[in-house]
């Protein structure tokens, strides 16, 4: 009696993947540079220092630094909108 169930689980894969794409939508989070009031936008990465748009700031290299004052990654926090 189960052997229908091919058609009816793509859809909810479909719906999975939706859901999915959603969320990473929300953890997008720009961060602060607290000394000058830089802020990284995920959404827009840093691209003269090689950072794709999109990047998360974890994903950054440790090594990198602020565009506008050099301050290392320790000195950005997180903003909450
Ligand atoms: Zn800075």
């Amino acid at each position: 009696m189960f052997d229908d169930n091919q058609d009816t689980y793509y859809p909810v894969l479909i719906y999975f993947q939706l859901s999915i794409s959603k969320i990473q939508g929300i953890i997008m989070k720009d961060h602060l540079c607290t000394v000058r009031g830089y802020i990284y936008e995920q959404k827009n990465g840093d691209p003269d220092a090689g950072i794709k748009a999109g990047t998360s700031f974890e994903e950054i290299p440790d090594d990198w630094e602020c565009p506008d004052c050099g301050s290392p990654k320790e000195d950005f926090e997180e903003l909450e909108d």
